[in-house]
């Protein structure tokens, strides 16, 4: 399996995390299936539902309110996951998957992440350290949910397209996010 996506989308993921940090931003990436790569065609950004957490907790009770907040979580509103899914139907597209930042955490899956994704789909992660955007990886939740496992992405545009240059596989689950 691989993602693959231009430098713009990159781009667009890590400016993201930049503008929202420290909270976590969140959004959604759209394009076509071939096979088992996924091309992005593209990254749509969407609002935290966690920054109203009013509205949050109508669609989604948190289990400890203290801990879990909108810079550890991100949330996207069915509404707009809906919206969007309609709109990229009639351009042809379908989701491949959905992006989210760690504030000053690795850019690997939390449990949480992994008990709230599902098979198949891509989930990027960009770590922003100090609203400094580093590196980016994609995962992909295991067939049957057990774990997350790496998934390269691959740059268009990119002198080796093969080379994955963002991408680092660490498998471990970071804490808390
Ligand atoms: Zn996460």
């Amino acid at each position: 399996m691989a993602l693959q996506l231009n430098r713009d989308h990159l781009e667009a993921i890590r400016d993201h995390g930049r503008r929202d940090y420290p909270t976590e931003c969140c959004g959604i990436l759209l394009g076509h299936a071939k096979g088992d790569h996924k091309q992005v065609v593209e990254v749509i950004a969407l609002k935290n539902l966690r920054r109203e957490p009013e509205k949050a907790r109508e669609l989604l009770p948190v289990a400890d309110p203290d801990r879990e907040t909108e810079r550890n979580r991100f949330l996207i509103d069915p509404r707009d996951q809906l919206r969007i899914e309609k709109g990229a139907r009639a351009k042809g597209l379908e989701v491949v998957g959905y992006y989210h930042s760690h504030p000053d955490h690795p850019a690997q899956p939390s449990s949480y992440d992994r008990e709230h994704a599902w098979p198949w789909y891509s989930y990027v992660i960009v770590s922003v350290q100090d609203a400094d955007p580093k590196e980016v990886n994609s995962w992909v939740l295991a067939a049957d949910r057990s774990r997350f496992e790496p998934e390269a992405i691959q740059l268009a545009n990119s002198p080796h397209p093969h080379a994955a240059p963002v991408h680092l596989s660490e498998h471990s689950e970071s804490n808390g996010l």
